[in-house]
């Protein structure tokens, strides 16, 4: 199958980054409306467009190192804050803005993942 570059599925993949699981990056696609049997054809797109390298982690699951975009809407500062999604104490805090407001803190990780959920 052809992956189509402008469907959110296919922005989401190319916004994430750092360290994310396979089973990560498929849930983020079912969850885009990407069919079970198609999400194979994502992840073969990752390796051939150089979007994401996997490797194998301590437990032999596989993950992928992604180069993609943060979101350009996710401001940080710094403060004592703790996320709001995991609890997790943070010296940076991570916002995302939107018009007239902003949502958070978040840790790295869990603003990602909100910020991916929100596309
Ligand atoms: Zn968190």
């Amino acid at each position: 199958m052809e992956i189509d570059k402008d469907s959110t599925a296919w922005r989401a993949i190319c916004s994430m980054n750092g360290e994310v699981s396979l089973k990560e990056i498929v849930d983020v696609l079912e969850g885009l409306g990407v069919p079970p049997r198609h999400t194979q054809d994502y992840i073969e797109a990752i390796k051939r467009e150089g979007i994401g390298k996997p490797s194998e982690d301590d437990d032999g699951d596989i993950i992928y190192n992604m180069y993609g975009e943060f979101d350009p809407d996710v401001v940080s500062r710094e403060g004592d804050y703790s996320c709001n999604k995991c609890g997790q104490s943070l010296k940076n805090g991570y916002f995302l803005r939107f018009d007239k407001s902003e949502d958070g803190p978040y840790g790295p990780e869990c603003v990602r993942k909100i910020g991916i959920a929100r596309l």
